[in-house]
């Protein structure tokens, strides 16, 4: 029996007593939780919630899955230890061979490297390896890119609001436009917009003119998530992956976020066909737990022991979690069933967009899907988008909200909403979602026309 019951509100006021102001969710989400299974979570007040955010993709197999909790179960059964530092157990041995087989190749070319339990942490590592490795000390990074909010990380993340928080950033970073399936940024679009980009990017290193240092690495998400969910085209990938590899650039794929079958690809490189460099892994990987690791190629494998130490290494209780979903995802097909589950959505939600032009652009893949919101009665730019509606999308967020339904925002004016849900949602759930999604859109006067 659960005894978190309450009044949501209260538990909000003394959440802004206890917490400092920076605290970001509970503004947007303003629940106290009392309990969660699958894609639903209940609330102190008994209100239940379609969980389309899943702890920004964490969840891969939505909230307490029942093998995940029993493998919690037996590690506390085994006597194995919490803690470990980075001393191996037959759990870490069982983990780090199941890892290591879903990488390119099976994994032969890498090893793995375990950093702190945050994404942000497994970025920092793998800049200062790439620096290590190469010497050098700049990095390219791209518009839109997100990769955490320690030092190192935020400097190479797009969104300069999070960078109001502190002032200074590492130093040599340098931003490339990323390509954008509705707003090219360079005003060109389709096929001759990712032509111009790729050219861009391989002209930048290779003419000494440009001002660009040639750096120690390019990191890159091949689907941006927190960026408003913009997949990268193929051709632009396989392009820098070719051209660092030629210059000796290291390439780091941050799969955070659309890593573990989330785009309907074990990792979302997969869709390119290429290998990184270093691939940097948290969320999915953890299955719910803080887990963070690297995949390296084990010719860039530069540090010695001592160069890179920390505490908390590799959380036992997050192997154990990890190693079910990496099971699960991999035994079940997970990202094969996604994949489809992703152009249905796609699909239905086109035919949503005919009756309601405030939805701009749809785009995304599998279980990473974004909806920007536009303003459709103002004019449309030379390629036909409409200008980004921020407050409307922030509306609807609330709206959906009131409707039981969690999802978040990103990108640029926050007009796209994100979702996120468990990669085992149901198609039945999935229609749920679209019931909701349109009930919010009602909610917040939008007239279907
Ligand atoms: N990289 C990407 C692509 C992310 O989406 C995130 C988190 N949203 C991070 C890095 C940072 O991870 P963390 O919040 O665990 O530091």
């Amino acid at each position: 029996a659960n005894s978190f019951h309450g009044n949501n509100d209260a538990f909000l006021a003394r959440q802004a007593e206890f917490e400092s102001n920076v605290r970001s969710y509970p503004r947007k989400l303003p629940l106290a939780i009392a309990k969660a299974h699958g894609v639903w979570i209940t609330d102190v007040e008994n209100k239940q919630y379609l969980d389309c955010l899943a702890g920004a993709g964490t969840l891969a197999l939505g909230h307490n899955h029942p093998e995940v909790l029993q493998s919690i179960q037996n590690v506390i059964t085994s006597g194995l230890p919490l803690h470990t530092l980075d001393l191996t157990t037959p759990l870490k041995d069982q983990f780090s061979e199941a890892l290591l087989s879903l990488l390119p190749g099976q994994g032969k070319e890498y090893c793995l490297q375990f950093t702190g339990p945050s994404g942000a942490d497994a970025v920092e590592a793998a800049l200062k390896l790439a620096k290590k490795v190469t010497g050098r000390s700049g990095v390219i990074s791209f518009s839109g890119g997100y990769h955490g909010m320690t030092h190192g990380a935020l400097s190479v993340t797009g969104n300069l609001s999070p960078k109001e928080a502190v002032d200074g950033m590492m130093p040599e970073v340098q931003f490339m436009p990323y390509p954008h399936l509705y707003r090219c940024p360079l005003g060109l679009g389709g096929e001759a917009g990712v032509k111009a980009l790729t050219y861009y990017f391989e002209n930048l290193i290779n003419d000494v003119e440009s001002g660009v240092r040639k750096p120690a690495a390019v990191i890159l998400e091949a689907v941006q998530g927190e960026g408003g969910v913009n997949p990268a085209p193929i051709e632009w990938l396989q392009r820098i992956r070719k051209v660092t590899q030629e210059h000796g650039i290291l390439l780091i794929l941050d799969e955070v976020q659309a890593g573990f079958a989330r785009t309907g690809k074990f990792f979302a490189f997969e869709h390119a066909g290429i290998e990184p460099d270093i691939i940097v892994m948290s969320k999915a990987v953890g299955g719910g737990l803080p887990l963070a690791v690297l995949g390296i190629k084990k010719q860039f494998d530069a540090w010695s022991p001592g160069h890179h130490t920390g505490t908390f290494r590799g959380n036992q209780l997050a192997m154990a979690t990890g190693l079910t979903t990496l099971k699960i995802l991999k035994e079940q097909d997970i990202a094969g069933k996604v994949a489809e589950q992703g152009e249905w959505l796609k699909a239905q939600l086109a035919e949503m967009q005919k009756r309601y032009p405030v939805i701009g652009h749809i785009r995304g893949l599998g279980m990473m899907i974004g909806i920007e919101i536009v303003k459709p009665n103002e004019a449309a730019d030379h390629m036909g988008a409409y200008p980004a509606d921020g407050e409307l999308s922030a509306l609807l967020q609330k709206k959906c909200f009131e409707a039981g339904l969690i999802l978040e925002r990103g990108g640029r004016h926050g007009a796209v909403l994100r979702l996120l849900p468990s990669l085992l949602i149901s198609n039945d759930e999935l229609k749920i979602f679209l019931d909701k999604f349109e009930q919010a859109l009602l909610g917040a006067g939008i007239k279907p026309v």
